[in-house]
């Protein structure tokens, strides 16, 4: 029989946990970015790696005083149609002319429709000493919830930042790095020995690997997917062959998440209705999606009881 994706959906209270701020630039948004600045960014990519090389282009044009809390107000903007009461928002903290997280977290505090915190999002590719730069910016910066990491797997593993999180780790942040995209589940095995995380972005390809998932799951590491990411950076070679079946199906808790929405032109509502489709969940089981995403959040316990409540609601209204 045909899966039935409730009609209301959208209306589902969501957290979202895997998002890049710079990734969530509206395409008319980045074009206008681009055309102002004269860097021209390919629209076409296969994998991680021109993904990135996209994804830099565009970072370099947002280089002016308001830029990132445009991002934010329109992030929030396409976030509330899809539900989302409460995100984590990664973002680059440093290498602009001008104060861009003060003025990130500003217009976050603004927005009344959904709740935004920040982890910083270093970037592996680059040397260790960029990462410490962003944890000392985000220093007294109380809407700074984690820290995470991110770019190419492939010849920067985890341990290469051990101490940068370890001290992350004393200053009260939580930790949220990338692993298992591009490598395989011997780097998330390694993500977990070196980097403490509470939560691991994508980890799919632990699949490979059955003592991995066990790891994941005694450890309760929550894993953060983005199924739409996945099939276009080809993680997954089919969305109907993504991993999430079988993470689902050896108990580890996850959310569903859009990575680069502005890049991948998806929305957290279409994502619930992939994981809902391969998952044949009923009305109780997308309720139950919507509250893994809230769990296994940073946000705090308050508004986490609130979302509860609401997602209990809309389950049933069914
Ligand atoms: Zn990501």
């Amino acid at each position: 029989m045909a899966h039935n994706v409730p009609p209301d959906l959208a209306a589902l209270p969501k957290a979202e946990l895997h998002i890049h701020l710079e990734g969530t630039t509206r395409p008319s948004t980045r074009e206008e970015f681009a055309a102002r600045t004269g860097v021209s960014i390919p629209r076409g990519f296969t994998d991680l790696n021109s993904f990135i090389e996209s994804y830099l282009l565009s970072w370099q044009t947002m280089t002016q005083l308001g830029d990132y809390a445009r991002l934010v107000r329109e992030y929030c903007e396409d976030a509330a149609r899809s539900g989302i009461r409460y995100a984590e928002l990664q973002m680059a903290m440093i290498g602009r002319p001008y104060d861009q997280l003060a003025e990130a977290v500003e217009e976050a505090q603004r927005q009344r429709d959904v709740v935004v915190k920040f982890i910083i999002d270093v970037p592996r590719a680059l040397p260790v000493e960029v990462g410490w730069a962003m944890l000392e910016k985000a220093k007294g910066v109380d809407d700074v919830v984690a820290i995470g990491l991110g770019g190419p797997e492939d010849g920067f593993p985890a341990g290469l930042f051990t101490e940068l999180f370890a001290e992350a780790k004393r200053r009260g942040y939580k930790s949220a790095p990338h692993s298992g995209e591009d490598v395989g589940p011997e780097a998330v095995q390694h993500t977990i020995d070196t980097l403490a995380p509470e939560r691991i972005l994508h980890g799919v390809r632990s699949v490979e690997e059955p003592t991995v998932v066990q790891s994941l799951v005694d450890n309760n590491i929550a894993l953060a997917l983005c199924p739409t990411s996945n099939l276009l950076l080809g993680v997954c070679p089919t969305i109907e062959q993504h991993q999430l079946r079988e993470l689902w199906a050896a108990g580890v808790t996850f959310s569903v998440n859009t990575d680069d929405p502005g890049f991948f032109d998806c929305d957290l509502t279409g994502e619930y209705a992939i994981a809902g489709r391969l998952l044949d969940l009923d009305r109780e089981g997308y309720a139950k999606l919507a509250l893994d995403s809230v769990d296994t959040s940073f946000a705090p316990e308050r508004l986490k009881a609130e979302l509860r409540r609401d997602i209990a609601a809309w389950a049933k209204r069914g």
